[in-house]
């Protein structure tokens, strides 16, 4: 299979050429149509698969063709949940590249550091936010952030995120994303605290195992 089936837009294909990929890895093809579809996911793949891009790019593809100029940059539209800064960091970066050609903007929030450079990002709009969960919800409370206009969800490496113990966050972040939201679920590993989530947020999701 080519990226040029996958029926992404122009100006992202020709950002992933440029990173000189050629075919999409397993999850890639089997991911994209899916949350084309806007499809529910729940999804086992280890880093190194091409996860990120995986989700990054069928949700780059959904906002830049639904762009609707009266609200463009106003309103965080996808929001990818992270465990830690090193993976936000890498999660943001993957994003802001594969979207280069595009307006669409990401930014990234994470704990342990300073808010001020933090909300002037958000201040300034954004339509994509990668965030660890504690940060987001600070940052929420203090109405820096409004969750009512998410089109996706991103749970990324769940079973780590419940390990860090941040399963009441990480209901409370998807409660304040509205019902209609897309939600996919990515993790190394299902245990049953991981299947727990997923069967009390997901509606009837796909499988995708690598
Ligand atoms: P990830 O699993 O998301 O951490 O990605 C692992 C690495 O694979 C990253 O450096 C990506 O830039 C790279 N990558 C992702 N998709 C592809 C692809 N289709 N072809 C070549 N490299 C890729």
């Amino acid at each position: 299979m080519q990226f040029k089936e996958l029926a992404l837009n122009k100006p992202i294909l020709k950002a992933i050429i440029e990173k000189g990929y050629e075919t999409p890895t397993l999850v890639q093809q089997q991911a994209i149509p899916l949350i084309l579809e806007r499809k529910d996911l729940i999804a086992s793949a280890q880093t190194g698969t091409g996860k990120t891009a995986a989700f990054a790019l069928p949700i780059l593809q959904q906002l830049y063709s639904k762009q609707d100029a009266s609200k463009k940059g106003k309103k965080i539209r996808a929001l990818v949940v992270s465990p830690t800064r090193e993976l936000a960091l890498q999660i943001e970066e993957n994003f802001k590249s594969y979207s280069r050609y595009t307006n669409l903007r990401t930014t990234v929030i994470f704990g342990g550091t300073s808010f001020e450079p933090q909300k002037e990002q958000l201040r300034k709009g954004v339509d994509i936010l990668i965030a660890t969960p504690g940060r987001l919800l600070d940052l929420h409370k203090q109405d820096y952030i409004n969750l009512d206009y998410i089109e996706t969800l991103v749970l990324d490496e769940a079973d780590l995120m419940l390990d860090m113990g941040f399963i009441d966050d990480v209901k409370k972040i998807e409660r304040l994303c509205p019902e209609t939201k897309q939600t996919l679920l990515f993790s190394a590993t299902f245990p049953f605290k991981v299947e727990a989530l997923a069967k009390t947020i997901l509606k009837d999701p796909e499988k995708v195992e690598v």
